[in-house]
């Protein structure tokens, strides 16, 4: 089964829509089974969604839902926090490129990218790229374990979440104290 899910024939939607639930481990996919190589997310629990796909006039376009929990890293503190990611998209794949209307020679050529349109080749679409990038554009940048994350002490490494450390800031305020009685003395 795996693999299978999220993949289908564009010839099928000529007849009806195609519907594609799933759930599948985040290793399955490439991208997302790198971020978990790399030690950067871990997910606790499958890649789950439903994805529709369509036929609107020469295009193949596909609505999507996706959930998945990831494991991360608060920015701040590095208290491991889990974070729902829950997405939804519509994405038109283009097999090839459309005729431009009433183009001239000379117009530059715009790509599929460029047109927000998503390529593909053959009979068969896959779903799997399209659906980890979504996932990895969801991903929270700056992960907070809360808002009011105090981090760790820059001097001891203390999570300053759990209580103030101690280290104070006496140096900076020493070098204020000492700048100030140079300039006094010009
Ligand atoms: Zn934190
Ligand atoms: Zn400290």
């Amino acid at each position: 089964m795996n693999g299978v899910l999220l993949r289908f024939y564009v010839e099928k939607l000529k007849e009806k829509e195609v519907v594609l639930d799933f759930s599948e481990a985040a290793e399955s996919f490439p991208a997302l089974d790198a971020l978990i190589q790399a030690g950067e997310s871990r997910f606790s629990g499958p890649v789950t969604g439903r994805l529709r796909a369509f036929l609107a006039n020469s295009f193949v376009e596909v609505e999507g839902r996706v959930v998945v929990r990831v494991v991360l890293a608060c920015s701040r503190c590095l208290k491991e926090i889990e974070a729902p990611v829950d997405t939804r998209f519509t994405l038109t794949f283009s097999a090839g490129l459309p005729p431009i209307e009433g183009g001239e020679e000379d117009e530059v050529e715009l790509s599929a990218e460029e047109m927000g349109l998503i390529p593909f080749d053959g009979d068969e679409i896959d779903l799997r790229e399209a659906v980890q990038e979504q996932v990895i554009m969801e991903l929270p940048v700056r992960p907070l374990c809360e808002e009011a994350c105090k981090g760790l002490c820059a001097h001891c490494g203390a999570n300053l979440n759990d209580g103030d450390c101690g280290c104070s800031a006496p140096v900076f305020n020493n070098k204020f104290a000492a700048l100030k009685g140079f300039k006094a003395e010009k």
